[in-house]
């Protein structure tokens, strides 16, 4: 495809023109300026649509001036986004769309085939390699430019399309697009669903993620409360447990308390050991019982458990702590005082129960039904009670997390051990000041809403083809029809059809209107051509006659209608040189009236006119042969070319035209009778005598000079052909 010349020449702006620095800088500052408040659009995800003035850019302007506003555009991005990507990318899209739209292609197909072919992979790229998480993020965000960029490129190709005007006359560097209807039609199909269906689909998904997302969260807040409500009835089970104990123990003497103690254990199995300390904290009663034969003088006065039930005689539960003596296993413990009825204030010792935690972990299991969401349980010092086995978290251990604060998604947590992953989660508080905690992962999400970006991302691509396909059809039906009528018209014009063929079935009807009215105009212009052809034939015919008349008017003397002087020069040759060619004679003959003045003088002019026609009749009745010639002189001289004669004949001939005028009755307008008689002087010699006139007219004015001056009214005539033959004869 070669590009139409720009009726501007580079770098050398028309007068009305503005310079191309300066559209681009403004382009470009007002692409920066929208640019400073992106659209927020989804948690995390903005789309920005200062990029739009690249797109019009592109259309107008030269690739280098094009870079140039994209660079501005994109100022503002490198700080929001905190890296220099934006340059790379939409630099390059600037300087490959603007390149190729000089080429002859439409900006919105070259940037959909610039971000498929290098924006979204050269995006994913730059994603997987330098940003935090970018493993995670590159698909998405790579996906999530692209339908960005769908939506700017179209905006902007509809802002081009409505300013093309403006566009072309002011600032246009780039060649104008003359494409075919067909890929018009593509074209304006393509630049509509894009727009439509990348807008539609977005924002439709743009809802359905955050929905899904809002599911999400409240689940959170759902399983966290609910944990935190088992744990509570569980926990408060086992606390009515050791308050019973130690009041069933209070009552009952000492030497029955064993046995009871494990009643009690064996009722409330939640307990992994019980025991009962004196008020000296040494355990004198265990269950299981065996426990105490392994070490039969453990104390536990250190214990906060001992301390805190003996001190406050009240139910104490502790923080989770490692067992001792009684296997090392982590332990929440549950004490209270044991009161002898004697002396309510003076507690005799303490029961305890250590709780078995992993219930905690077979209730969030069982309950959950789904691995995504996990749970951590925490102390009122946030050690951990219990983590999902997939954190690998130790209890007892601090849960170290760090929070991370979004404004418009839900917080989300890392784990101090898990430094690369991001959960959102909920957080419910218990009674015992444990915080319940539930997790999800957040790549989880973000992998969802990959998938529907991906869904779209097809759909979209698959609706192009399906637009293509169709645009090519559409224009075919209306372009068929076209073609076939310039065929029509074609054959018509060059009179290989005299009738137009009917034009096919499924056309439009403005075509066939189009069709019939171009049918009854070129039937008018050829009959009209016909009209003009015959007046043409006509008219030329008519001038060729006049042109004929004019010329022989041009060689006829008015008067007399014998030729005139100047078509005796002319034609004199032509007979002389036929003569001398069959070696023939030639006579040419001077005739002058006689006292022509006296004629004038005497009857006047008009008189004297009717002579002179009369005279010029007989003369031209005496020469009648195709090849003599008759002319008029001047004034009252006639001249007589005669070729093919003899001497003897001429004479002959003179002599009777002299009597013949002599003999002309004539009469002027009142009835006189007027007569009159002719002088001549002839030469007759070889034509080969002169080729010049003069010559022969010389002769023959001698003679009639002779003739005049002799009486007048007789012939003088030269005979050369006599003296030419005796120099023949001398010759020979
Ligand atoms: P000559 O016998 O010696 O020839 O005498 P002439 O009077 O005929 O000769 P001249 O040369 O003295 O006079 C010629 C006259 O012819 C003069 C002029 O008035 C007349 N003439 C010349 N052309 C025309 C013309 O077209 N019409 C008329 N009516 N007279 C003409
Ligand atoms: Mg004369
Ligand atoms: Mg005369």
């Amino acid at each position: 495809m070669t590009a139409v010349p720009t009726s501007t020449p580079p770098g050398n702006a028309q007068p009305n023109q503005f310079h191309p620095i300066a559209v681009a800088m403004v382009l470009g500052l007002i692409g920066a300026l929208i640019n400073c408040f992106p659209f927020p659009f989804l948690p995390e995800v903005e789309l920005i649509f200062g990029n739009t003035m690249i797109i019009v850019a592109a259309m107008c302007l030269k690739p280098q001036w094009a870079l140039l506003t994209a660079l501005l555009t994109a100022t503002p991005l490198y700080f929001t986004w905190g890296h220099p990507f934006a340059f790379l990318t939409f630099g390059l899209e600037a300087l490959t769309i603007s390149y190729l739209r000089t080429k002859g292609f439409y900006v919105l197909f070259a940037n959909i085939g610039y971000w498929c072919l290098i924006g979204m992979p050269l995006t994913g790229f730059l994603v997987w390699l330098n940003l935090e998480q970018g493993t995670v993020y590159w698909l998405f965000i790579a996906l999530k430019q692209g339908f960005n960029a769908a939506l700017y490129t179209t905006m902007g190709c509809l802002l081009g399309f409505l300013l093309s005007d403006q566009l072309n006359a002011n600032w246009s560097q780039q060649p104008p697009l003359k494409k075919k209807l067909r890929h018009q039609l593509n074209y304006a199909i393509v630049l509509v669903t894009t727009l439509g269906l990348s807008a539609t689909t977005l924002f439709i998904s743009r809802d359905l993620i955050l929905g899904a997302q809002e599911v999400v969260e409240t689940t959170l807040e759902d399983r966290s409360r609910k944990f935190a409500e088992i744990i509570d009835i569980s926990m408060k089970n086992q606390q009515s447990a050791i308050a019973l104990a130690a009041n069933w123990l209070s009552a009952i003497p000492a030497n029955q308390w064993q046995q009871s103690l494990e009643q009690v254990h064996q009722s409330y199995t939640g307990f992994l050991t019980m025991l009962v300390t004196d008020h000296n904290a040494n355990i004198i009663h265990a269950s299981p019982s065996k426990l105490l034969l392994v070490d039969a003088k453990l104390n536990v006065a250190d214990r906060d458990y001992f301390q805190q039930a003996m001190l406050t005689q009240s139910l104490y539960i502790s923080p989770v702590f490692k067992g001792r003596g009684f296997g090392n296993d982590t332990i929440v413990a549950i004490s209270t005082p044991i009161f002898d009825s004697a002396a309510p204030n003076q507690p005799k010792g303490i029961v305890e129960g250590s709780v078995d935690l992993s219930f905690i972990g077979k209730v969030t299991d069982a309950k959950l039904g789904s691995e995504a969401i996990k749970v951590v349980v925490t102390d009122q010092h946030d050690n951990i009670i219990y983590a999902h086995p997939s954190f690998n978290l130790e209890p007892l251990y601090l849960f170290d997390t760090e929070r991370v604060v979004d404004t418009s998604i839900q917080d989300r947590l890392i784990i101090e051990s898990l430094p690369d992953k991001q959960f959102a989660y909920a957080m419910t508080t218990a009674t015992m000041n444990w915080k319940i905690y539930t997790l999800i992962d957040y790549d989880v999400t973000v992998k969802e809403i990959e998938r529907e970006y991906l869904v779209i991302f097809f759909a979209l691509i698959f609706t192009l083809l399906l637009t293509t396909v169709l645009a090519h059809r559409i224009g075919n039906r209306i372009t068929r029809p076209l073609r076939f009528i310039i065929k029509q018209v074609n054959k018509y014009d060059n009179k290989t059809i005299t009738e137009f063929a009917p034009l096919y079935q499924v056309a439009a009807t403005e075509i066939d209107q189009l069709y019939n009215e171009l049918k009854s105009d070129k039937r008018s212009v050829k009959e009209y051509q016909q009209q003009l052809e015959f007046k043409v034939q006509e008219r030329t015919k008519e001038l060729n006659e006049a042109n004929q008349k004019l010329k022989a008017r041009a060689n006829i003397d008015s008067l007399t209608k014998v030729y005139n002087r100047h078509f005796l020069d002319s034609r004199f040759e032509q007979i002389q040189k036929a003569a001398q060619r069959s070696g023939d004679n030639l006579s040419v003959v001077m005739l002058d009236l006689d006292h022509f003045k006296r004629l004038n003088d005497t009857y006047g002019h008009i008189t004297g006119d009717n002579v002179l026609v009369a005279v010029a009749e007989v003369i031209s009745r005496a020469f009648s042969r195709e090849t003599d010639l008759v002319a008029r002189f001047g004034g009252e001289e006639f001249v007589i070319v005669a070729p093919y004669i003899s001497p003897e004949a001429l004479t002959r001939k003179l002599e009777s035209l002299r009597s013949a005028i002599a003999a002309l009755q004539l009469s002027d307008s009142s009835g006189r009778a007027i007569t009159t008689s002719a002088s001549f002087g002839a030469v007759i010699a070889k034509a080969s005598f002169a080729d010049n006139i003069v010559c022969w007219i010389k002769v023959a004015d001698a003679c009639l000079y002779q003739a005049k001056g002799n009486g007048r009214n007789r012939v003088v005539l030269d005979d050369q052909t006599a003296s030419e033959q005796m120099v023949a004869e001398a010759e020979l």
